[in-house]
Order: C-alpha cells, then sequence, then structure tokens
C-alpha cells in the first residue's frame, strides 16, 4: 500500500513524486515506457530552475535569445542577455530521465513499462490504479491517485473530471530532432508564426543539432494535414536561408497532440484524486510552453498531497487548495488571457500578426509591448489591439 500513486513519469510526475517521497511518504511514479522520448521542442524556460537548481549544471544548450516572425517574415529579435538568466534547449529522452532520477534519489519507487488503464473502485471509492505490464495486470494500491499521464491520458478521462479534447480544442504538431551544419544564431530560438493558426519553430540544440517543427491549432486542425505542414514549412525561403543543407541526418521525428485551450479549472481535483500537467491542460495556449507549468502543477499538487497526508483528511475540501494555490492560479489567469488573443492574431490569414511585428520593426514601444506579451504574460494595452486593427 502506497502514500500516493502517480500515473507518467513526465515533468509532472517527477516532480509531484519528488516533493512527496521527501517528505518521507511512499510514492508509486508509474510510467508507461521510460524509453520514450516525449514529442517537443524541448525550451525549458529559466523560470524552471527555481524548481530544478540541478539543471543549471547539466550540460544542455544554453539560450539568450528570440527571433519571433510573422507568416510573411516581419521580424522581432530580442536578447535577454546580461538581464536574465540564460535558459536551455534540451532533448527530452534525456531531461526526463534527470527528473526521473531526481525523484528516485528523494525516494520515490519507479515501476516503468507499466501503463495504467483505469482505477481499482472498492464500495465506490478510488483506491489505486491498474496497469499492463511484461507480465500480465498489475494494481497499484493507495491513498491518493495523481494523474499525471499527459495529453492523452485514459485516467483522467474515467475519473469523471474531464472529456475527451475534440480535434478542435487540442494542437496538432510534427517535429524532429535534425543534425548538420545550419546558419542558426546556437544562443536563439526561432518562432514563425503561420497564415493559419499555429506556428513553427527551429530551437538549437547541442551538438550541431536542432529541434524543428511545426503545428495547427482548434480550428485550423480540421483541413490540415500536419506532414504536409512540416515539409511545407521546410521548403519555405526564409527556413531555407537557416537551414540549408539539402539532406539533414533526422535523429528522430513524431507527431503528437498538445491541450490549446488552457487550463480546465473546474477539472483539477475530486477527493483523494488530482491531475497535474498536460493531463489538466496546463500548456500555454499561444506558445505551446507547458514544461514549466506543468512543473509548477506537479510541485503543487505534491505539496497539498503531502499537508493532506500529514492531516489525515485526503478529502475534495483538503484537495482544494490546489486550485486555489496563487501559482496555479496565475498560470489559469494568463492562459485564459493568452486563449482570449489567439483568434485575433490569427484573423484574415495571420494578417494581425503581421501587421503586429511590422509596426514593432519601428516602434520600441510596440517592440516592448510585443515582447512583453509573448515572453512576460503581460495582457496588450486596448491602445496596442486598436492600432493592429
Ligand atoms: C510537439 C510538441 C512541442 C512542444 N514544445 C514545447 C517546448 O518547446 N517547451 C515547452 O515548455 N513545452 C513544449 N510542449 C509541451 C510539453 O511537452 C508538455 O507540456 C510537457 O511535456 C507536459 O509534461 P507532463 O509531465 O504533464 O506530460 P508528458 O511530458 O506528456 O509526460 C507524461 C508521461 O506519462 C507517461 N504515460 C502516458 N500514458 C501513460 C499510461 N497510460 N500509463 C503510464 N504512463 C503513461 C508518458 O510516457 C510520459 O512519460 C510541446 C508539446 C508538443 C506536443
Amino acid at each position: 500500500m502506497y502514500d500516493v500513486i502517480i500515473s507518467g513519469a513526465g515533468p509532472a510526475g517527477s516532480k509531484c513524486a519528488e516533493v512527496i517521497a521527501k517528505k518521507g511518504y511512499k510514492v508509486a511514479l508509474v510510467e508507461r515506457d521510460a524509453s520514450w522520448r516525449k514529442p517537443c521542442g524541448g525550451a525549458v524556460s529559466s523560470r524552471v530552475f527555481k524548481y530544478y537548481p540541478q539543471l543549471r549544471e547539466k550540460d544542455f544548450q544554453k539560450i539568450h535569445g528570440i527571433n519571433i516572425y510573422s507568416a510573411d517574415f516581419h521580424k522581432l529579435e530580442y536578447s535577454w542577455k546580461g538581464i536574465r538568466e540564460d535558459s536551455i534547449n534540451v532533448d527530452r529522452l534525456e531531461f526526463d530521465r534527470i527528473l526521473q532520477n531526481i525523484a528516485v534519489d528523494a525516494g520515490a519507487e519507479i515501476f516503468d513499462k507499466n501503463l495504467s488503464y483505469d482505477f481499482i473502485i472498492n464500495n465506490g471509492k478510488k483506491v489505486g490504479i491498474k496497469t499492463k505490464s511484461g507480465s500480465g495486470i498489475n494494481e497499484f494500491h493507495g491513498k491518493i491517485i495523481i494523474v499525471a499521464d499527459g495529453m492523452s491520458s485514459k485516467l483522467a478521462i474515467k475519473s469523471g473530471l474531464r472529456k475527451k479534447w475534440k480535434i478542435d480544442e487540442i494542437g496538432l504538431v510534427k517535429c524532429a530532432i535534425l543534425e548538420g551544419e545550419t546558419s542558426l544564431d546556437c544562443n536563439f530560438i526561432n518562432i514563425f508564426f503561420r497564415p493559419y493558426i499555429g506556428y513553427g519553430w527551429i530551437f538549437p540544440l547541442k551538438d550541431n543539432r536542432f529541434n524543428v517543427g511545426v503545428g495547427t491549432w482548434l480550428e485550423g486542425n480540421l483541413n490540415s494535414n500536419t506532414n504536409d505542414l512540416y515539409y511545407n514549412f521546410l521548403r519555405e525561403k526564409e527556413i531555407r536561408r537557416l537551414l540549408h543543407q539539402n539532406n539533414y541526418k533526422e535523429i528522430w521525428s513524431a507527431s503528437y497532440p498538445l491541450p490549446a485551450q488552457g487550463v480546465l479549472g473546474n477539472s483539477l481535483f475530486n477527493d483523494n484524486l488530482m491531475i497535474i500537467g498536460d493531463a489538466a491542460g496546463f500548456v500555454s495556449p499561444i506558445s505551446g510552453e507547458g514544461i514549466h507549468a506543468s512543473i509548477v502543477s506537479g510541485f503543487t499538487a505534491g505539496s497539498v498531497a503531502s499537508l493532506a497526508l500529514d492531516n489525515e483528511n485526503i478529502s475534495f475540501k483538503m484537495l482544494k487548495e490546489y486550485k486555489q494555490n496563487s501559482n496555479i492560479k496565475k498560470i489559469i489567469k494568463n492562459f485564459k488571457m493568452q486563449s482570449s488573443l489567439v483568434n485575433f492574431f490569427f484573423e484574415n490569414n495571420g494578417q494581425n500578426l503581421s501587421k503586429m511585428l511590422e509596426l514593432a520593426e519601428n516602434s520600441s514601444e510596440l517592440r516592448e509591448e510585443v515582447i512583453n506579451m509573448f515572453l512576460f504574460n503581460q495582457a496588450p494595452s486596448r491602445d496596442f489591439l486598436i492600432k493592429i486593427k
């Protein structure tokens, strides 16, 4: 019998397991396949160092700037060198393993190659989870259950807290890690907004590698094929300027969905159960960035679970603290604001975004607003929106 069972050892689950194990509670971290590389751009904000100071010492590509391009290639370049700490670009296989090891070092037990597929119910109460493994069905019993198994979580749906996402509520993305010579500035990430609802990116990695991807969002998904979008993106003139080689070595590639409507505030917890990370929608509706928010949700749920166990009270009322935490409230609020801007930006085939970046090229004031909005989650002013219109 465990104090806490966590399904999914991504950033959210690993952080949550670490926090609870550090408090001396018995934690089972159940993972489908720890050798899976999560499809992801791997851009990690320096805000994550607050939760993982160890990452500063790791040999990841350091980033101190961003180039943002509109669909017609107006460009905004911003460097935070000397102003803020460098962020990092990571290969998710290595990154997730580091976070899992930190959880295990804190005392969590990891059960790899266990696919969770249902709850164990006793007298109407969820008392654990069932998994399929190479040796058959396993059962993990625990007082608190935490669902951290990502975008395609079956447990999140079986919990009754939320429904399956529809195609026009998510993002659909294809990405790859390629290797070879480029004209990239290795300390800058590059974001390319598209004429449809979506964007592409090129993020430099160590060892002559880079992560490249493109995706659509919401109703942009309905008439799109991610493979076509990906190859069309690579053929764009501006992209070929940066990636001029004809044959890059493909190290890995994959397509994957992500939640695109922000946090599902009413679906975060129930009696002895919490949902964290992508499974609960902790992904920015504008940038698709979710690693930081997932870690914050894992940390918060872990702290709330530990407190509930200290108080021997694992009820709905006690777990409510998760949603009421100020950091979680802030994320929910920021994502709501971003969500409300998505349609505005992509109106008329992305023309508002093009106008915004064009205006920002010639006005330092507007440039600052764009940077504050994209990098620091600040809502744009009314004046700013009127100028774009
Ligand atoms: C293509 C793409 C690009 C992205 N780029 C970025 C980026 O550059 N920067 C950024 O910050 N965010 C990015 N994101 C978002 C980011 O990847 C996620 O927000 C983040 O990984 C969420 O962490 P998580 O732990 O909640 O879920 P995940 O990372 O998805 O981890 C879930 C874990 O659960 C396991 N699992 C799944 N099902 C089961 C099961 N049934 N039983 C047991 N285990 C299971 C999985 O194997 C995995 O280890 C991107 C997302 C996509 C799809």
